[in-house]
Order: C-alpha cells, then sequence, then structure tokens
C-alpha cells in the first residue's frame, strides 16, 4: 500500500534542497533547484515553527505526496546525501521521478470512483501495477521515466472524462 502522506522524519529534506523557489507571495527569497536551502540545519529546516510568520506559506502548504520518504527508505535504504555527499545527485534524480510516480498514482486513484466498465478497470489495474513494483530503484526509476508509461496513464485518464459525473 503507497503512503501518499509526507513524512519528513523519514526523508532527507529532498524537497529542501531539490525544488526551486522565488521570492514573491510564497516565499520571502529566491532559492534555485539543487542547492540547499539557506534555512536547512542537518536533517530539519531551523525556522520549521515559524515559517508563516518568516513569509515562507509556500512551505507549509508544500506536499511530496510521500516521494521523498519513499525516495530515502526505499531507494537509497535510509541513506542521506548529508552523510554521504556523493549521493546528493542520484536522491535528487530519484525524488524528481518518484515525485512523478506518486503523481500518477494519484490520478489512477482518483478515476476508482468512476463507475467505469470492465475493460477500463483492467486498464487502470494493469497500469496500477505496472507503477507499483516491489521496490523501486536509482535504475528502475530511470527505466520509468525514459518509458512511454507516464504519457500512456496520462492519456488513459484523459479517456476516461466520458465516465466523469454529468452537471
Ligand atoms: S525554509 Fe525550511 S522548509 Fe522551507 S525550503 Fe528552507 S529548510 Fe525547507
Amino acid at each position: 500500500m503507497v503512503d501518499f502522506t509526507s513524512d519528513c522524519q523519514n526523508c532527507a529534506a529532498l524537497c529542501c534542497v531539490a525544488l526551486a523557489f522565488d521570492k514573491g507571495d510564497m516565499f520571502a527569497f529566491d532559492k534555485p533547484a539543487g542547492v540547499p536551502c539557506q534555512h536547512l540545519n542537518g536533517p530539519l529546516c531551523n525556522i520549521h515553527t515559524k515559517l508563516e510568520a518568516e513569509s515562507l506559506k509556500g512551505c507549509v502548504q508544500y506536499q511530496c505526496d510521500g516521494a521523498g520518504q519513499r525516495v530515502v527508505q526505499e531507494v537509497f535504504a535510509g541513506q542521506s546525501w548529508q552523510d554521504t555527499s556523493a549521493l546528493l545527485p542520484p536522491m535528487l534524480e530519484a525524488f524528481a521521478q518518484m515525485r512523478q510516480v506518486h503523481a500518477l498514482l494519484l490520478l489512477l486513484n482518483s478515476a476508482k470512483a468512476l463507475p467505469l466498465p470492465e475493460a477500463q478497470l483492467a486498464e487502470l489495474k494493469n497500469l496500477t501495477l505496472q507503477l507499483s513494483p516491489e521496490a523501486w530503484t536509482p535504475e528502475s526509476l530511470a527505466s520509468f521515466e525514459r518509458s512511454n508509461l507516464p504519457q500512456t496513464v496520462r492519456a488513459f485518464f484523459q479517456s476516461l472524462k466520458n465516465f466523469l459525473p454529468q452537471r
């Protein structure tokens, strides 16, 4: 069962390194992608309890949908780039790929609520299985990214619009 709840305790602050943000309503300063945030202190944010007061609403609202801890715990067996700096590039790559996997799984999960005929239900199950190996590895995530699975899932989801409830 995939856990889509962000679990920062079991992550390695991947979002605080991977993501870029721009100074504005949601963020108090600019941060480029792939660079640790200036407030990152070990695995933790040193202003975690006052993000809103520090004009960092974007940090409060961001959810990785469970991708971060899965990369650390499942793909890298609990290791962190903070102990082994050479792990940073592959962990960031895996984080981007896992965010995509989880976004597609969430799309498929939302389709489960629709009144689908058997053929579509079978395809939904098939695509979900393809996105749910026993354990992801850096290699399998890279293969996923190179494959046409992301486009196939999106096209399948689009094809379900006739099954949406009519207003
Ligand atoms: S302010 Fe804190 S939560 Fe936001 S990116 Fe920086 S370290 Fe992460």
